[in-house]
């Protein structure tokens, strides 16, 4: 009898250190972040946890105690993180990355503790993403905690764009708050009058300053623009009432009322006079969207942190909760194992860690993606102004040349190994372009970014449900061990706030179909065929194959009609549009988990406590990919199943040219076991003239008979997962984790 050599399969022994994550997110050469980390866990599971445990969640209030967590933020530097140092900060460039990190450790506690520290940054974004040099240095500095030997307060700012209904809510352009002249002295600046009403907005309770979006409602001043309140302006800065949040209570939010005068100085980034009338230099779309493009990751990463954070307790409880039983001993399985013997309970963690993960390296690479778009952006604006082109339409012309060289790129960057000198050549000329390189980063982070918001906190907050669930009736009490059923709620939010998850995938409808990111998305296919080869244990294979079902899914779609001619794939059809969009977000999320775990497998022996133990972490952790893609795979199919074949209306009988075609098909699978059957067809069922095994597919069926080749292709690639999930689950059975959670639970503080 022949034996077949199984390799011997490396099991994690603990979870996933900090050493590991820091390779995994690329952090792994930053002290700073490093050092961003230790001190915002610190405070989330300090005083964060201790708020949460001693019931500060029960209120709508703004506490005192509450405050005093955002001091502790200032004291542990999260305040600071948004900053440059010379405006009292201490990480130097993009923060993109610092933010998603610290959102990340508070949301593992708390959503409404990480709500808090990022509504600051929220509202101090539209000053820096697009203020004057003189705003930004004043709201930042005075944003800033106190510097060694300063006695003051830090300014805390609150963003209000959302209106009370019927005004702005997701549809951003049904601006009611106004803005008029009321004073322009000849040769001194204008003085306006603002009237904003605010819904929802947090920080509220303590804000010094607002950043509000308003409309002109004077034929002096054009279009719209945000301005900058100060609490001490003249007028009424209205706080209003508490909004009685189910969710995120240790964030203040209300809904004020502004009837303010400030100086015209006060409109973000500036205005010019044109023939007496004042023009922003930026409209308040333009503004928001400058921002909240940013702004998203961070959220997203909330929910990501959230699934992670349920792992160990479930793990506990799961462990301890036969440990009552008769004859339940130590050293037994039933009182080792408790609920983990039952293979649905560990594979529905899996389903949950797994997800987690894959948030968690979608959030990670999008938050790194802007950091490198920043200065890219910065180059692009500055190279743009020395040709004369100054933001809006002509920037989007003058950089549609940009957009074909970066398409020619990568397609030069995928023949490299083939190519001769002259594509050699002409690929270097290419890559010294600084404006393909903001190209390619802007068209990846027009998705990434949306998808990070639409899956994370959508996909998350359905899981989060599950992670409750595997805590049976615990997981719905305020006892429950990492505040589960908290968590469940407040993920909810992330997927309302900063636009919802319509906001998200409107947004995916335009930037996926752009023709750089497809460009970078075919070449992503083939990545993860590459690695489905050195690497099969990753899913990568699953992976390109419902990649490719998506890309050819989506041009049918684009160039589909339905049964009266209406195109399929139009903004106002959100039915197929939105469809697509959760589907590329899965493959997304997938994608980032996989390469996430390479560069661990990669890098992981240099550093030497992540090395310990590496070859069963990137064992378990490539077992989560693979986990992770089957169900990108199985949710990608079924999207593109449905839209390709719903909007085709059921072939009726006497339609003569579907029926050869079905036929044709059916009979050549029936030849093999009754020969002769086509040829009795012709007579009994009396088809004319054509025979149906000669007549081919009718149009219809030829299109999808190639979607069938390529959902029948990627089925195939499921080859595994189902052992990954069993492997995987069997690690979960037997990790080690702490002895208890290193942070409260329940109870006073
Ligand atoms: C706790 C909390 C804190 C907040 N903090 C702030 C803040 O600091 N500053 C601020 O400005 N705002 C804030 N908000 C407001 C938040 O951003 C909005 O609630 C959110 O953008 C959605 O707006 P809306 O509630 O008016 O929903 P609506 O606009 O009424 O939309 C409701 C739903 O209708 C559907 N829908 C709407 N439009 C479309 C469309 N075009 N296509 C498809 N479906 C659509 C979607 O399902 C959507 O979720 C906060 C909200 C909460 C609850």
């Amino acid at each position: 009898m022949s034996s077949v050599a199984i390799p011997e399969i490396k099991a994690m022994l603990a979870l996933p250190g900090d050493s590991v994550r820091q390779i995994q997110w690329r952090f792994a050469d930053r002290f700073d972040l490093q050092m961003l980390v230790q001190s915002a866990r610190g405070v989330a599971r300090g005083t964060v946890a201790r708020l949460v445990a001693a019931g500060e969640r029960n209120t709508h209030e703004w506490t005192a105690a509450k405050d005093a967590m955002l001091d502790a933020f200032d004291r542990a530097g999260i305040t600071a993180a948004f900053m440059e140092p010379e405006e009292g900060g201490f990480i130097a460039g993009p923060k993109n990355l610092a933010l998603g990190l610290a959102a990340f450790e508070l949301a593992w506690v708390d959503g409404g503790a990480a709500t808090a520290s990022l509504a600051g940054f929220l509202a101090l974004s539209p000053i820096h993403e697009r203020g004057t040099p003189e705003q930004a240095a004043r709201y930042k500095k005075l944003a800033a905690p106190p510097q060694p030997g300063e006695n003051r307060k830090p300014w805390r700012g609150a963003f209000a764009l959302t209106e009370p209904i019927p005004y702005v809510g997701v549809d951003t352009g049904m601006l009611s708050g106004k803005l008029r002249i009321v004073e322009w002295k000849d040769g001194e600046e204008p003085i306006l009058q603002v009237d904003k009403r605010g819904r929802f907005i947090t920080g509220i309770a303590f804000a010094n300053f607002v950043t509000a979006a308003v409309n002109s409602d004077d034929d002096r001043i054009k279009g719209s623009c945000v301005v900058i309140l100060e609490e001490t302006d003249e007028g009424s800065f209205d706080r209003g009432t508490a909004t009685k949040k189910l969710v995120h209570q240790l964030s203040s939010t209300g809904d004020p009322v502004f009837n303010l005068k400030v100086p015209a100085s006060r409109i973000v980034g500036g205005y010019t006079v044109k023939d007496g009338v004042i023009v922003p230099n930026f409209n308040h779309s333009e503004v928001i969207d400058a921002v909240f493009r940013r702004t998203r990751v961070p959220v997203g990463l909330m929910t990501a942190a959230k699934l992670l954070s349920a792992v160990e307790p479930v793990i506990r409880y799961q462990r301890q909760r036969f440990r009552g039983a008769e004859g339940a001993k130590p050293g037994s399985v039933r009182y080792e194992q408790g609920i983990q013997q039952r293979e649905d309970a560990l594979h529905r963690l899996v389903d949950v860690w797994a997800a987690g993960e894959a948030a968690a390296s979608l959030g990670f690479a999008a938050a790194r993606l802007f950091d490198a778009l920043d200065p890219l952006e910065k180059q692009k604006t500055a190279i743009l102004e020395e040709r004369g082109v100054h933001g809006g339409r002509a920037e989007m012309k003058a950089l549609k040349e940009s957009e074909q060289r970066a398409i020619e790129l990568l397609r030069l960057a995928d023949l490299a190994s083939k190519d001769g000198p002259e594509a050699a050549a002409r690929r270097n000329e290419l890559l010294a372009d600084s404006l393909v390189h903001f190209v390619l980063a802007d068209s990846e982070a027009n998705v990434l970014c949306p998808a990070t918001k639409l899956w994370n906190t959508g996909h998350g907050a359905n899981m989060m449900r599950e992670a409750v669930s595997l805590m049976g009736g615990y997981g719905i009490t305020e006892d429950c061990p990492g505040f589960l059923a908290n968590k469940w709620m407040d993920a909810q939010l992330e997927a309302t706030y900063e636009g919802p998850e319509a906001v998200q995938r409107r947004q995916l409808t335009v930037t996926m179909t752009s023709e750089v990111f497809l460009a970078q998305f075919r070449m992503w296919s083939r990545e993860m065929r590459h690695i489905a080869s050195d690497h099969p244990g990753t899913g990568a294979c699953t992976l390109a194959s419902a990649m490719n079902l998506w890309s050819w899914s989506l041009n049918f779609l684009q160039h589909a009609t339905d049964p009266v001619g209406g195109k399929l794939y139009h903004g106002q059809r959100q039915g197929v549009t939105f469809a697509l969009a959760d589907a590329l977000s899965w493959l997304l999320a997938s994608r980032c988990q996989i390469l996430d775990v390479l560069e661990l497998e990669r890098r992981g022996a240099e550093d030497a406590v992540a090395a310990e133990g590496l070859d069963g972490t990137v064992q378990f952790l490539s077992d989560l990919c693979h986990v992770q893609a089957a169900k990108a795979a199985g949710e990608v199919s079924r999207i593109c199943a449905e839209l390709v074949f719903g909007y085709t209306r059921h072939p009726s009988w006497d339609e003569q040219e579907h029926r050869s075609c079905f036929l044709a098909s059916e009979l050549e699978e029936l030849e093999e076991t009754m020969p002769g059957i086509s040829a009795m067809a012709v007579d009994v069922i009396g088809i004319d003239g054509s025979h149906p095994q000669k007549a081919g597919p009718c149009a219809g069926c030829a299109g999808s008979n190639e979607f069938l080749r390529l959902q029948s292709k990627l089925t195939t690639c499921l080859t595994g997962a189902r052992l990954a999930k069993d492997r995987a689950a069997d690690t979960v059975s037997k990790v080690m984790i702490p002895e208890a959670l290193d942070y409260p639970a329940a109870g006073p503080a």
